[in-house]
């Protein structure tokens, strides 16, 4: 998960880059920084704090953040990977300048990295996948800074976005698979933004320009693109992830070539062909499953209710689960409407199912709340197959389709029925031009290899 965002070539670099930060906050909540560089001092300047960008980031501290670049970072939380020391942007400075680094995705050799590197006498400063890129820039042997940024991405497999100033001068990457959105957009006051989301253009009234194309390195100077050239590896098929499209991108998004509240509603139609259910009403699981839901509405002609609100304002809490019982986070978070669903045939409609334990606590409400029946729809497949690629999942063991039918998920709801989106029906929703997506959450097709494991060491999800 994560979120990055950087800006090039405007005097208002790192306030320009808050804003995005702010915009990607559904990517993460647990740290938000900005990193800038100031050429009248020549010196990199940094804020790094736990929290939400806004809580994070104040007026004062944009104040000591001079200069017209600058790079962003959103956090999510992951296991084991907590703490201010793991929160980026991370700045080194090395042989040719300071280094700012922020990167979304993970992995899948990272370890492999790290030990080769601490054998050679590296020192780390944290336990994320991505400080090991700055070591591999800093150690490479290539003269320029262009060929010690390729030579250190060429040695990385997995998923990555990154954008790293070196000085003044701006780098954006996305590796060969394209597995995470990177977007380039032109701002009206002057010089360019680059984000995981088109969201964060839009903030900022910045036009969007193009995607980096996967395999892609640009250089960027006083917001002008000086440079594009190509990672040296092939990969056959692109494989952006579709679970953005399905569950993490924001819905006024546009991603992979369409706008992500259209694919979820595509989603929901499709479901509504492949899933029929007999009900009153369709209501979602809001926020995520709420144009899926509109989607199954209108293709099913079942009418779109609002049956579960959501409470926004829900954040970290010191109740222990045993004081309100063990559904108690979901009852904080979601709360029924009784007028809506008393008496009535329910289709709840939801993206994707994980756990099933939130799933259950909500069938639990509807029941409370007086609905007759629940018949329970999801516009994704299974999630059989853990993601190495930068969303933060359980374990294989934890999800619940990964061992059980869908009649036993059914019954372990409580639901009168239950019903996915085909894989195949779900990719045809959102290959108008023939494109292809990694699905091995759903699948087990992994493409970039797992390297990592392969050797027996941990993979864990960094971002
Ligand atoms: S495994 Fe799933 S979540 Fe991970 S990149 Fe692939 S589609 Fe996305």
């Amino acid at each position: 998960m994560c979120g990055i965002v950087a800006v090039s070539g405007n005097p208002e670099a790192a306030q320009l880059a808050y804003l995005g930060l702010y915009s990607l906050q559904h990517r993460g909540q647990e740290a938000a920084g900005i990193a800038s560089f100031d050429r009248t001092d020549g010196e990199s300047h940094r804020i790094r704090k736990p929290g939400l960008a806004s809580d994070a980031i104040k007026q004062h501290d944009l104040a000591e953040l001079p200069g017209d670049v600058a790079v962003g970072h959103i956090r999510y939380s992951t296991a084991g990977g907590a703490g201010l020391k793991n929160a980026q942007p991370i700045r080194e400075h090395y042989r040719d300048g300071y280094v700012a680094l922020v990167h979304n995705g993970n992995l899948t050799n990272a370890n492999v990295l790290r030990e080769r590197l601490l054998n050679e006498g590296a020192l780390f400063q944290s336990s994320i996948d991505s400080e090991v890129i700055v070591h591999l820039i800093a150690r490479s042997r290539a003269e320029s800074v262009d060929g010690q940024i390729s030579d250190a991405l060429s040695q990385l497999e997995g998923a990555y976005c990154v954008l790293l100033a070196v000085d003044d001068v701006l780098y954006a990457a996305r590796d060969p698979y394209g597995y995470r959105p990177l977007v380039i957009g032109v701002l009206p006051t002057g010089g360019l933004v680059l984000a995981s989301e088109t969201c964060a253009l839009d903030i900022v009234r910045a036009r969007f320009v193009r995607d980096v194309e996967p395999g892609e390195l640009i250089r960027i100077r006083d917001g002008e693109i000086e440079s594009v050239s190509r990672l040296p590896k092939f990969v056959a098929e692109q494989q952006p992830c579709i679970f953005e499209l399905v569950y993490f991108a924001r819905p006024d998004t546009r991603l992979w070539g369409y706008t992500v509240d259209r694919a979820r509603r595509a989603f929901g139609r499709k479901l509504a062909r492949e899933q029929p259910a007999e009900g009153d009403i369709v209501i979602s699981v809001p926020d995520s499953a709420n144009s899926a839901a509109v989607g199954f509405s209108e293709e099913s002609g079942i009418p779109f209710e609002l049956g579960l609100i959501r409470n926004h304002y829900v954040g970290r809490t010191f109740i222990t689960p045993t004081q309100a019982g063990r559904d108690f986070k979901v009852r904080m978070k979601f709360s029924p409407v009784r007028e809506v669903l008393e008496g009535k045939r329910v289709v709840m409609v939801d993206d994707s199912l994980v756990r099933g334990t939130t799933s259950r606590a909500l069938v639990d409400m509807l029941h409370e709340a007086g609905a007759k029946e629940v018949h329970f729809r999801l516009a994704s497949p299974p999630v059989r197959w853990p993601c190495f690629y930068g969303i933060d999942m359980p374990t294989r063991e934890e999800l619940i389709a990964s061992a059980r039918t869908v009649a036993e998920i059914r019954d372990y709801l409580g639901v009168d029925s239950l019903g996915y989106l085909s894989p195949e029906g779900m990719i045809d929703c959102v290959a108008d031009q023939g494109e292809t997506y990694c699905t091995a959450c759903f699948t087990g097709d992994y493409r970039a290899p797992l390297v990592d494991r392969e050797q027996g060491l941990p993979m864990e999800s960094h971002c």
